[in-house]
């Protein structure tokens, strides 16, 4: 590891994504102690080619051969002299280059686990915006941070709030830290005021028009269903280590609460900021310092109001499925997490209707039993793609209707 005050050798997993290009973002404004290392991405040729061309990376990684074989032959011709690899292995090879400091992990989906897991047993500093991750592995993934002694810093602005809200010697003890419940914050997504019945016929172009954030059309559609919070109720069990009974979601449509830790004493600590994921990953990647990340500070009498109310569960029943994964244990929120990924895909592709994604995920949870712990990779990855094939028959089985 460099020290304080040498540059740090920077792999950014997921660079063409929503969360790869504000972390591009912010290493731009600190070009002296950033370095990229490596930066990777699924099919986006000219944008990784552009990254390239501007952060001078030493290797780049695409998905597949031939669009890694033409990048290459781009950059050559550019005189850029980044070595391009292509597919899943190239990325856990990144993720745990000996002279890499710093992983980003901002794959989305499942997709991103095997490298985010390489870094962490690389004992890499690990900056999780890839939440998935951490649903579909958590006991696996928190015992492979502590036995490598990897330094993992949430980048989910709710966790990171949290994270920042907690006190400095934390270290996964709520009893002893006097915590005593987490608040999550949501922003209730673009349906938060819709009618049960208009949810039937909304499209993806609507889903993925988020009032706060710009995110990926994935994420999107979670928050749209607040399967993301209940992805989040998860994450954040698995990173503070506080039962799921004592975490609690409270929609808030502003987005400028990005969550509160509850405390004995009646206090509740929060952090506010704009909604806008340089701040969090300016916090992580200078952690435990601070430094600029390119966000105007929060405007209050701008803002003015601040609301707060319950989730309705009824509108969204994505919560209280993620609630029961978590209480089932097990393979069961790995089941969750791929039978989500399978219908908002689904949904993206207009195979099936909105309110069906729910409907979908608690059939795939009905048939697979949850099982005792998972407790390996492999484990954890067959789940996987037992609950991906269960979810591809019940979406067969909804079109069919
Ligand atoms: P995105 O869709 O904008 O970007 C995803 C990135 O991953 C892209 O670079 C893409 O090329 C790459 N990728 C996708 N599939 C891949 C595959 N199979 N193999 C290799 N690379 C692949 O997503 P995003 O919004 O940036 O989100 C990334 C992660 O961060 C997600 O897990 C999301 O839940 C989390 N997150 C995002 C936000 C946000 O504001 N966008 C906030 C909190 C958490
Ligand atoms: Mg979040």
């Amino acid at each position: 590891m460099n020290g304080d005050a040498q540059v740090q050798n920077l792999v950014v997993l997921g660079s063409t994504g929503s969360i790869g290009l504000s972390t591009l973002a912010v290493v731009r404004l600190h070009a002296q102690r950033y370095r990229i290392l490596a930066l990777t991405a699924n099919h986006q040729v000219d944008q990784l080619y552009a990254q390239c061309i501007e952060f001078r990376p030493r290797y780049a990684v695409l998905g597949e051969r031939a669009r890694a074989a033409e990048l290459a032959a781009r950059l050559a011709a550019a005189g850029c002299p980044t070595t391009v690899e292509h597919g899943p292995q190239a990325l856990i090879r990144m993720a745990c280059l000996p002279e890499a400091d710093t992983v980003m992990a901002a794959i989305v989906g499942a997709a991103g686990l095997p490298p985010t897991l390489a870094a962490v047993v690389a004992s890499k500093k690990v900056l999780l915006a890839n939440k998935e991750a951490l649903v579909m592995a958590g006991s696996v993934f928190m015992r492979a941070v502590r036995e490598h002694g990897a330094t993992l810093l949430p980048i989910d602005s709710e966790h990171n709030a949290i994270f920042q809200s907690l006190p400095d010697n934390y270290a996964g003890n709520p009893q002893q830290s006097g915590v005593v419940g987490l608040f999550l914050t949501a922003s209730g997504g673009p349906f938060r005021e819709f009618a049960e019945a208009d949810l039937e016929g909304v499209t993806p172009e609507q889903a993925c028009a988020h009032p706060t954030w710009n995110m990926g059309r994935k994420i999107s559609v979670d928050s749209a269903t607040m399967m993301n919070k209940g992805l989040e109720v998860i994450e954040a069990h698995w990173l503070f280590n506080v039962p799921a009974e004592r975490i609690r979601v409270v929609i808030h449509p502003q987005s400028v609460v990005h969550s509160l830790v509850q405390y004995a004493d009646g206090s509740l600590i929060a952090q506010l900021g704009q909604p806008d994921m340089r701040t969090p990953i300016a916090h992580a990647l200078a952690y435990p310092r601070r430094m600029a990340a390119g966000v105007e500070p929060l405007d209050l009498c701008a803002v003015a109001t601040l609301e707060f109310a319950q989730p309705d569960a009824a509108r969204f029943p994505c919560l209280a499925l993620a609630y029961r994964a978590l209480a089932e244990g097990g393979s069961s929120p790995a089941t969750l997490n791929a039978a989500n990924e399978v219908a908002v895909q689904a949904f993206l592709d207009g195979r099936i209707r909105f309110p069906e994604i729910p409907r979908v995920i608690a059939d795939v949870m009905d048939r697979l039993p949850p099982g005792g712990a998972l407790t390996s990779l492999d484990e954890v990855l067959a789940a996987d793609a037992q609950a991906r094939a269960a979810a591809e028959r019940a979406i067969v089985g909804t079109s069919a209707r």
